[in-house]
């Protein structure tokens, strides 16, 4: 699918696809070769005609036309009239050099940021098709992740909670809130049932269904990432809206200065002279390059940035918030011990256990489950099953209530463990373990043990992040403070909360943003989501992140690695130092070239090129952020 670009310069619209380009490449070749000629007086004139007219006619044209259009269609008197106006003006008192001169270093230009785009989008629309989007295809009563471009219309999928619905169907078992806001725009979840119909591209927030494929590919709202990651450059940073609305001022601010320098001056060079070095195509193409280098280059390297003004406020992070397991940890849990209480076996325990966590989209249930395997324990499944983001499962099962979960869960439903649990869970925990209770009635049947390795690159990251990069580095975690404290020690972390639910997270990146902070908050799970979303930056994990905290997010790292964090930090960091340097560099040429034109002391060939030199050094400046360096080692 084409995509029109919108991004101008020089307030021409952008024409740059093949044929555009062809064109660009003759018309550039045409009037390069007729500006030689001339130049080295080889070719004076041609059939009469002085070659130099002919150059400023040729390379002239299409700009001039373009602005023409532009004015008549839509009503935009940005600066390619300026420059329409210069090139006339400057053929109109004979400068015809001048003229060729300015048209042909426009088109030139324009062709370099044309390319330097192209480069950046075409990496980001590689990676929008790469998006993981997953579905759980159920084949002869087997559940098996397929890629959701795989699913065909009629197939049978299931949705665990957190799940991005992966095409569009009807409900045919379960029961899930469903998150409707990326297609309808409605924040609040829809419950949706049997014989409901649901979106792809849609979330299921809580709850678990099963869905008949009824829309595939295209047709369904599955598009939805790739079309938002072709939108991102599209956003504008702040700095760029306002020069936006500078720009309607340049036209005829700038006609006013060529005509006072000539009514002082009585010299008419040098008005056409303010006219060329007044347009601000240097300052137009300052952020726009820069933002697309960047997106896209961080695109390539997995680092899905969802918009311009997401590099902003990124490279001005201070405080970077964790979550623990899925993130600082791999998110491949196993587990490592379990013990039984009151007359429960082992395999009874786990047949029980993994029928609880089959609906689960939480990694531990993974680890539940593979151990319910290990030992051949037939999954016992519940009648009833209630999630507790963060905190585990309810069931019932024969009039039987189970918990699974951490302690929190225990708290709230009134179960008490004992001292030697107590104990046992501790020295666990220690040593950075997750405890699971299985808890059947009113009484623990058992407690799980399960061990999820530290990330391999963690503690480097967290070397180069700390306190180089940023003054804050925080672990939270919905486990329990002392599995998290244990982490947190391995990994020099300073600060460590645990315990908490969802709304705590939100509370501790408040409390940062409320002392001063910028805040990056890192996190794969259902229960980070509204953090994510509260954090001035939102970081999903977008490998074992679940959809919904994707979505929440405002940067995916989908290469799964934490290296991401500082390199998406630096790339933010880089960008908004070029869109300085830019915005410097453009405003003092133009400035300094105002003033000399003014003064006679830059004619209207140096012009074109002094102000040309600048647009394409911020062009330059600005393709240096496709060649990002590795962050970290
Ligand atoms: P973190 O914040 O470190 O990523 P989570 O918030 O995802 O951890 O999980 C918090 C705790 O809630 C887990 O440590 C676990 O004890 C419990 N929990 C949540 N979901 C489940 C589940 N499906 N099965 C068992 N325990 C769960
Ligand atoms: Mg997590």
């Amino acid at each position: 699918m084409e995509r029109a670009e919108s991004i101008e310069y020089c307030g021409h619209e952008s024409h740059h696809h093949h044929e555009g380009h062809i064109r660009d490449y003759a018309v550039i070749a045409v009037s390069a070769v007729l500006v030689g000629l001339y130049w080295f007086e080889i070719l004076p004139s041609i059939f009469g005609m002085d070659t130099a007219l002919l150059a400023a006619i040729i390379c002239g044209y299409p700009i001039v036309s373009e602005a023409v259009k532009a004015i008549l269609q839509r009503g935009d008197t940005k600066v390619g009239l300026l420059v329409s106006i210069a090139i006339i003006a400057s053929i109109a008192i004979g400068e015809y050099f001048a003229a060729a001169e300015v048209a042909l270093i426009m088109t030139i230009g324009e062709l370099l940021e044309h390319m330097t785009l192209e480069k950046s989008n075409s990496a980001l629309r590689k990676l929008a098709e790469l998006a993981p989007l997953k579905a759980r295809l159920i084949r002869d009563g087997v559940e098996e992740e397929i890629a959701a471009e795989l699913v065909a219309v009629g197939d049978r999928l299931l949705v665990k909670p957190g799940d991005k619905i992966p095409v569009d169907g009807v409900v045919t078992s379960g029961f899930a809130a469903v998150d409707q806001s990326t297609i309808t725009g409605e924040s609040l979840p829809l419950e949706r049932r049997e014989g409901d119909s649901v979106f792809g591209g849609t979330i299921a927030v809580t709850g678990s269904i099963e869905i008949i494929a009824t829309k595939v590919g295209q047709d369904t709202a599955l598009g939805h990432i790739i079309k938002m990651v072709k939108e991102a450059q599209d956003s504008k940073a702040p700095i760029a809206r306002m020069i936006d609305r500078w720009a309607n001022w340049f036209v005829p601010l700038s006609l006013a200065i060529a005509t006072l320098v000539y009514l002082v001056t009585g010299d008419i060079v040098r008005g056409v002279t303010i006219l060329i070095v007044f347009c601000p195509c240097a300052m137009l193409l300052s952020t726009p390059t820069a933002v697309a280098a960047a997106i896209g280059a961080a695109a390539r390297r997995g680092i899905l940035i969802k918009g311009g003004e997401i590099l902003e406020t990124a490279g001005r992070v201070d405080t970077i918030i964790l979550d623990k397991t899925g993130t600082l940890t791999v998110g491949k849990p196993r587990l490592k011990d379990i013990r039984c209480y009151g007359g429960w076996q082992r395999e009874q325990a786990l047949a029980l256990a993994a029928g609880i966590e089959k609906r689960s989209e939480h990694h531990l249930a993974k680890a539940v489950m593979q151990a319910a395997d290990a030992v051949g324990a037939q999954y016992v499944e519940p009648e009833i099953w209630k999630p507790v983001v963060g905190q585990g499962v309810a069931a019932e099962l024969q009039g039987t209530r189970y918990l699974l979960g951490n302690k929190t869960l225990l708290e709230s439903y009134h179960i008490a463990i004992s001292e030697e649990q107590e104990q046992y869970c501790a020295g666990e925990q220690a040593l950075g373990g997750t405890v699971v209770f299985f808890v059947a009635g009113e009484e623990v049947a058992a407690i799980l043990v399960i061990e999820d390795p530290v990330r391999e690159e963690a503690a480097r990251v967290l070397n180069k992040l700390y306190p180089a990069q940023v003054s804050n580095v925080v672990l939270l975690t919905g486990d329990a403070a002392a599995a998290g404290k244990a982490i947190g020690a391995r990994l020099n972390i300073p600060v460590v909360h645990g315990d908490l639910l969802p709304t705590d997270k939100v509370e501790y990146v408040k409390k940062y943003q409320q002392a001063g902070h910028k805040v990056a908050m890192i996190g794969d799970g259902v229960n980070d989501a509204p953090a994510l979303a509260k954090a001035d930056i939102g970081m999903a994990m977008g490998y074992t992140g679940t959809d919904i905290a994707i979505e929440a997010a405002d940067i995916a790292l989908l290469a799964d690695d934490l290296r991401k964090i500082p390199e998406a930090i630096a790339v933010s960091r880089r960008a908004y130092r070029t869109i300085n340097q830019n915005i410097i560099v453009a405003n003092v040429i133009n400035v300094a070239a105002i003033g000399f034109a003014a003064w006679g002391l830059l004619g209207p060939v140096a012009a074109a090129i002094v102000h040309n030199a600048g647009a394409i050094l911020v062009v330059l400046n600005s393709a240096r952020l496709l060649r990002v360096a590795t962050a970290v080692k």
